[in-house]
């Protein structure tokens, strides 16, 4: 069995935009897993000598914030998945948005992640220009991860993700 990654966040923090930016880029194939629902979508990347699976999950949305626009059926389900893929995964790649910067439910989702006890390494994604990296504040060193700015939309240190997947698989 290969080592699997899976990507976890709050919803629209950029997971499914990373996950097909890391697969495309390896030449690998995603697929819907027969038996789960569609929101955990699993690839295998392929670099070089390393395999691995990566995981895109709905996103995590918990009690205290509900999405208005989702049923709390819906939200659950959501919820279960992205516990599925924690359960499941070797390693946490967890996603905020360095946009938008931190929010009360990036915290209590990392919170989760974190008593999982897997190796947990932070992307903030969305950042596609310099001008934000200079934006790059406390607030992320806050989370007392380890993380790495990246852009999913322009690919920006998506290379150095890579690496960084392969040291902890
Ligand atoms: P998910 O809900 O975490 O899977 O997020 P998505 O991948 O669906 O992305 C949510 C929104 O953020 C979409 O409109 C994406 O186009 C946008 N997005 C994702 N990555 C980036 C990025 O690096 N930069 C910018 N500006 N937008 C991004
Ligand atoms: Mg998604």
């Amino acid at each position: 069995m290969l080592p699997i990654v899976a990507l976890v966040g709050r919803p629209n923090v950029g997971k499914s935009t990373l996950f097909n930016r890391l697969l495309r880029k390896s030449r690998s194939i995603t697929h819907d897993m027969p038996g789960v629902t569609r929101d955990r979508i699993y690839g295998e990347c392929r670099m070089g000598e390393v395999r691995f699976d990566l995981i895109d999950t709905g996103g995590m949305v918990l009690e205290s914030e509900a999405t208005p626009e989702l049923s709390k059926d819906f939200e659950d389900e959501i919820f279960e998945q992205a516990q599925e893929a924690i359960t499941e995964a070797h390693a946490i790649i967890f996603v905020v948005d360095g946009k938008e910067g931190l929010t009360p439910l990036d915290r209590q989702a990392a919170e989760y992640v974190r008593r999982s006890g897997k190796p947990i390494f932070m992307l903030v994604n969305k950042i596609d220009g310099s001008e934000f990296e200079a934006e790059l504040t406390a607030e992320f060193h806050s989370m007392g991860l380890d993380f790495m700015p990246v852009s999913a939309a322009h690919g920006y240190n998506l290379t150095d993700v890579r690496k960084r997947v392969r040291k902890f698989v």
